[in-house]
């Protein structure tokens, strides 16, 4: 299923397998003066090349190599001949994607993608009518970027900026280079932020501090208990409650008590 919609010059769409009428779990690729911001699940490839339909692609630029991200490369560049652009450490993965292991919910929700063929991303892109800055965004995935464009203060920041109080953290992503990232697109100059799940928010610099502001918070509270001698588990219930359900279904690779191990244990370098 695809939801397209037109924020000013933007083209938005929202994509997600459909699963007994409902969306699985959305997310975001957006298209703007030839440039297309990630490509979506290979569950839904079919469905987005129709719905892009004659919209010429000069550029893909992939925010980052997860699966939900980069499923339709491979068939846009084939359709157009776009050129594919992303991170170094992106680059080997877009070109086997099979190196990467789906966990079962990964493939039930998006899928293996198609290898496609990436070169590295400068500091700046540019498209016809706009210039976008390239900004390094680690902590959801060290190959992750966001696309800046001062002009017009548009930040396309594909999964750094997750709306929502975080409960749970996937085993590999490393806290504390989520918030220096979301700090960094919190100091530019912006009207409009692009995230990966599609909800745009009018309000980029309001919404990133608030969302620093409530995982430093979080961090704050963990230390301190893991100061006082507390176990992980019982910082876990205190702070957060009960494992959520995506803990159970992914089998623990999103978890509450994968968050506490983060704040605990990773660097923010
Ligand atoms: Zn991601």
């Amino acid at each position: 299923m695809i939801y397209v919609e037109q924020v000013g010059e933007v083209t938005k769409f929202r994509m997600a397998r459909t699963f007994m009428g409902r969306g699985l779990y959305f997310t975001a690729a957006y298209f703007v003066d030839g440039l297309l911001i990630d490509t979506g699940c290979a569950h839904t490839v079919s469905e987005f090349m129709n719905t892009l339909g004659s919209r010429y692609v000069r550029f893909i630029v992939n925010t980052h190599s997860h699966e939900d991200h980069i499923g339709a490369n491979k068939a846009v560049q084939t359709k157009f001949g776009a050129q594919i652009l992303a991170h170094s450490e992106a680059v080997p993965i877009l070109a086997d994607p099979s190196t990467k292991r789906l966990r079962p919910y990964q493939i039930v929700m998006w899928g293996y993608p198609q290898s496609s063929t990436a070169t590295v991303i400068g500091e700046e892109l540019e498209t016809e009518h706009h210039k976008f800055r390239v900004i390094h965004t680690p902590g959801h995935s060290p190959d992750h970027i966001t696309l800046y464009e001062p002009d017009r203060g548009w930040i396309f920041s594909g999964d750094t900026y997750v709306g929502g109080k975080d409960k749970a953290l996937r085993a590999d992503y490393n806290i504390w280079q989520i918030i220096e990232s979301l700090r960094n697109l919190a100091s530019v100059d912006s009207t409009l932020l692009f995230p990966g799940s599609g909800t745009t928010r009018d309000n980029p610099r309001e919404e990133l501090l608030k969302k620093v502001h409530y995982l430093e918070e979080t961090g704050r509270k963990i230390k301190e208990l893991h100061s006082r001698g507390w176990s992980r588990h019982r910082i876990r219930r205190k702070l957060f409650g009960p494992e959520m359900s995506i803990a159970y279904y992914t089998l623990g690779n999103f978890s509450g008590k994968n968050l506490v191990r983060s704040y605990i244990e990773d660097s923010s370098k």
